[in-house]
């Protein structure tokens, strides 16, 4: 599916969306360049499920975890990894189970170590706009997808 979205608000509101499906265990990617949009659409779903704090790029950090009512969101910012063994030593496949959903931003920087997607987001600039694509990777993907669309 392709949208195009002019504003941050959109751009929120898509993870407003998203977050209305989600039910835990789905993993999923954001890509596109620095300051496409990816953790301005995470904030959007964060809020979306009751977040109402700040929501820190978790460039230094690598994840920043949020526990709210009902599951746990892991939000990862892969951009400054220097080793994928580094996210390895973190216990990343203790933190993307049943109740938990994991976004990544800047998953290629650990292929391989990174668990697979059940969703991708790419999110392109389009003069000042952004073009976003999501693509279903999994069955778990594709009810996501239908159920945003
Ligand atoms: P990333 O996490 O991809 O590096 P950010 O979400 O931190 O990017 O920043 C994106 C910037 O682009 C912010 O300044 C935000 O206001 C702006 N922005 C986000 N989505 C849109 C959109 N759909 N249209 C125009 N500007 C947007
Ligand atoms: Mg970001």
């Amino acid at each position: 599916m392709s949208l195009r979205i002019d504003s941050e608000t959109g751009m929120e509101a898509l993870g407003g969306r998203l977050a209305t499906v989600l039910e835990g265990g789905e993993i999923i990617y954001l890509q596109g360049e620095l300051g496409a949009g990816k953790t301005t659409l995470v904030r959007g779903l964060l809020r979306g499920l009751g977040h109402g704090d700040k929501v820190k790029s978790p460039t230094y950090t690598l994840v920043e975890q949020y526990d709210l009512a009902s599951k746990h969101i892991y939000h990862f910012d892969l951009y400054r990894l220097n080793d994928p063994e580094e996210l390895e030593d973190m216990g990343i496949r203790d933190y993307c189970e049943a109740n938990s959903v994991c976004l990544f931003e800047w998953p290629e920087r650990a292929s391989g170590v990174v668990p697979p997607a059940d969703l991708i987001i790419s999110i392109a600039h389009a003069g000042s706009a952004r073009d976003v694509e999501i693509r279903a990777r999994t069955e778990t993907g594709q009810s996501l997808l239908a159920t945003i669309t």
